[in-house]
């Protein structure tokens, strides 16, 4: 049993320990609160409580609300946007600063590996310092007049202005990552922002919320709302709120949309991706790329391949291949040496994985590797063959997302084929495709339905360089530096008529 407590001098009024609890306070415009009520968080290595985190009441969102609205957000958009990068910098150097304590307490939280979690603050680092390249997307129009009769002699400003009050709720696979990917696109537009951390791992969120605090973040532009999501639906719904940038399961963001009423929308939401390999291959890189597709983090990526569709030709070499590819996997605690693949994050995620295999084999399919529960937490990486193309089609892993390393195997004949079968789920994120043709190669790019594309490598998000996002199930909107920019401001159109002058030519 372990407890999450950072080192680090700085997030000293972050917690309290008592009688060996570790107890959060959450930050609320410029105050940490304990408000006495508290959340309990496990870690996933050992089901075992490291920390209580301080749940806010309505009262003290309410409140928060009211300070953001009227204050916090004209706060943000009065600083120069050169400021606003240079607290993003500052936030970057002080995250690399504190790199060990984030490594620790997304270990023990999110159940990563040490380089997991390394490479998500990497990223998380790197996304602050590019916060310059989203500024550079702020831009508005000129528009002259003269090409319609009743504008001529006037001309126009299109000017992109923030819209407010973000509202970012956050999935428990990318805590820290998705925290600041949409607080730097919020911010750098100009807006305030109201964290909604997920309740399974809400601390590296805090801990952030102390980074941007010292780093001069304008106090009454941010609040982190510690309650769980079934208490949500008055935050989403809330008027001061004007953008909800969400990213979650599919499910989840069909509630939020229907509870938030009118309001700008990102919508991030459930994935899972088909692997499509072609004939002419590259089959090691194929295979290699393909397993950690399913096992990397343990399968809860949103990104993670869920489905592999193999050309009738290579399909048996390519069974195999794979098939050593995850039998080379080491499971367990991700603090041992030479683990690569941890926990899931909770033992309801692992119940649903062994309700999906059971579903598969009851149709008729095959587990080619693993389909066997560790412990609580922990099962093998797995895959299930079907050779009825049919079939593949009812099962519980074709029809919905099992966030969990878990993937379905099958072949085709043709890429007509290939297309009905990755088009066929209700999900549209990316798709992989392993081949060296391109007239075949851009054939699947013309005619698959989702958000991105990846040749020769399993989808990975990382950084959002390239922006990414959903079709279909899968969400509304990009993530991705600059692209964000386009959900979190609006359009405020100005126009100057000189002297009066223009044609009244329709009647008012
Ligand atoms: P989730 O269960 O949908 O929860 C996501 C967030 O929504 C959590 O903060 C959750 O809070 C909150 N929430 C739950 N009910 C809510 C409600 N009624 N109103 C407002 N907020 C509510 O998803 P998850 O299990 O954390 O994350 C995994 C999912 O995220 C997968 O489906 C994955 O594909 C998707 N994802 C998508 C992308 C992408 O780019 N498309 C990226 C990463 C993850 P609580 O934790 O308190 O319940």
């Amino acid at each position: 049993m372990s407890i999450a407590k950072p080192l680090l001098n700085i997030f000293s009024d972050v917690f309290v320990e008592r009688n060996g609890v570790v107890f959060y306070k959450t930050f609320v415009v410029g105050k940490w609160i304990d408000s006495g009520e508290y959340i309990d968080v496990k870690s996933p290595i050992d089901l075992s409580t490291i920390a209580k985190v301080s749940k806010l009441s309505w009262n003290h969102i309410d409140s928060a609300l009211e300070t953001i609205y009227s204050v916090g957000r004209w706060a943000v958009r009065d600083l120069p946007g050169w400021r606003r990068v240079e607290i993003l910098e500052k936030a970057a150097q002080k995250l690399e600063e504190a790199k060990e304590d984030f490594i620790q307490i997304l270990v023990l939280n999110a159940g990563k590996t040490r380089s997991q979690a390394l490479g998500e603050i990497t990223a998380s680092i790197d996304r602050l310092n590019a916060a310059h390249l989203d500024a550079r997307k702020i831009f508005g129009e000129y528009m002259p007049g003269d090409w319609d009769q009743t504008t001529v002699e006037t001309e126009a400003i299109v000017r992109r202005e923030p819209v407010g009050v973000v509202l970012a709720i956050i999935p428990f696979n990318y805590p820290l990552f998705d925290t600041v990917s949409k607080i730097v696109y919020s911010f750098v537009a100009g807006n305030a922002v109201v964290v909604k951390p997920p309740s399974a791992d809400p601390l590296p969120v805090l801990l952030f919320a102390k980074i941007l605090e010292v780093s001069g973040f304008p106090k009454e532009a941010l609040a982190i709302a510690t309650i769980p999501g079934s208490e949500s639906d008055r935050l989403v719904a809330d008027d001061r709120i004007n953008v909800v940038s969400f990213t979650g399961s599919s499910e989840t963001g069909r509630r939020v949309i229907e509870k938030a009423g009118i309001k700008q929308f990102v919508m991030e939401l459930g994935g899972g991706d088909a692997a499509i390999v072609l004939a002419d291959a590259d089959l090691k890189l194929a295979a290699e790329r393909s397993a950690m597709g399913i096992y990397s983090y343990s399968g809860q990526r949103c990104d993670a391949i869920k489905l592999i569709l193999v050309e009738e030709p290579i399909y048996e070499e390519f069974k195999k291949a794979i098939v050593e590819e995850l039998s080379k996997v080491k499971v367990g605690d991700p603090r041992q040496q030479g683990v690569v693949m941890g926990p899931l994050i909770d033992s309801k995620a692992v119940d649903e994985m062994m309700k999906a295999v059971e579903d598969a084999v009851k149709l008729g399919g095959v587990v080619l590797y693993g389909g066997k529960r560790l412990g609580e937490t922990y099962v093998e990486p797995t895959l299930i063959e079907f050779i009825d193309r049919e079939k593949i089609k009812q099962s519980m892993l074709y029809q919905k997302e099992v966030f969990a390393p878990i993937a379905l195997i099958t072949s085709f004949r043709d890429i007509d084929e290939a297309i009905d079968l990755a088009n066929g789920r209700r999900y549209g994120l990316d798709a992989a495709i392993f081949g060296s043709n391109m007239e075949r190669i851009r054939r699947l790019v013309r005619y698959l339905d989702v958000g991105a594309i990846y040749i020769n490598d399993m989808p990975r998000h990382g950084v959002g360089y390239y922006p990414f996002g959903g079709r279909k199930h899968s969400g509304i909107g990009r993530e991705g530096i600059g692209y964000s920019i386009e959900y979190v401001t609006a359009y405020k159109t100005v126009v100057y008529s000189y002297k009066g002058r223009g044609i009244w030519r329709y009647t008012l």
